[in-house]
């Protein structure tokens, strides 16, 4: 049961109307239209990131869905990824602590029962538990590469975890990844939250591959240019603060 109503005629949805999200949370509910959730993710996350106020009105009800219904806590971490969309949207999520804590607790079961679309379900969780620029970095670490810039020379660094290597670099247009200088992972006991927890989840759920690409994003890495050491995650950070925080 939810502790807070919601009137429904003030929270509007991402076509700016009102009527439909609560007509179709009561037919998913009662398992009626099974369509209804191709309409409920069209108004709640357009396009799989754009939220609106009603998203995060429903998420009450979807963590109520949730424990039966896979599509319930799928749009729920979809929704909590689209946060940093809506200029309101951290307030928002933040007003709901109690439903937020069950929805992680649900990610966090399903990663468990390690599903086949673990990497999603872990963005999912990251998202929930209000890491928004570590969900929405986090790939899979097949190949990912993040762009950086040295924090003592302002050099542009790129930095590859993957199948292309662990690497930082100089990235040039016509040779490639230039000045390959190796990573330095960070050991497991001295990693950083929200590392931490992160590369304790991977273990705990036997994903070896992210496991080993967080001890890098959280490790150090070279300037190429200057050869100064710095934190990839705290470069990475500060590379992609959201635009309110950067003013601050
Ligand atoms: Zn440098």
């Amino acid at each position: 049961m939810n502790a807070v109503v919601t009137d429904w005629t003030q929270v509007v949805d991402a076509h700016g109307e009102t009527e439909r999200v609560p007509v179709l949370l009561d037919l998913v509910e009662r398992e009626e239209a099974p369509e209804a959730w191709e309409e409920l993710w069209d108004r709640l996350c357009l396009h799989g990131e754009t939220v609106s106020p009603a998203s995060f009105a429903a998420l009450p009800r979807l963590a109520d869905l949730a424990p039966a219904t896979a599509q319930a806590l799928e749009l729920a971490g979809a929704i909590a990824r689209g946060t940093l969309q809506h200029p309101d949207g951290e307030v928002l999520l933040a007003g709901r602590p109690e439903v937020l804590s069950r929805l992680r607790d649900l990610a966090d079961q399903r990663l468990r029962s390690r599903p086949a679309e673990y990497d999603r379900v872990f963005g999912d969780l990251l998202a929930l538990a209000g890491q928004h620029h570590w969900s929405a970095a986090l790939e899979n670490f097949d190949d990912d590469f993040y762009t950086v810039a040295c924090p003592h020379c302002g050099a542009e660094v790129t930095i590859a975890i993957g199948d292309y290597g662990f690497y930082s670099a100089i990235r040039d247009w016509d040779r490639g990844d230039v000045e390959r200088r190796e990573l330095l992972p960070a050991q497991v006991e001295e990693l950083p939250d929200p590392g931490r927890w992160m590369h304790a989840t991977a273990v705990r759920d036997r994903q070896r591959r992210i496991a080993e690409g967080i001890r890098y994003l959280f490790g150090r890495a070279e300037c190429p240019t200057c050869a100064s050491v710095f934190s990839v995650a705290d470069a990475y950070t500060s590379a992609n603060l959201p635009p309110a925080l950067e003013t601050a």
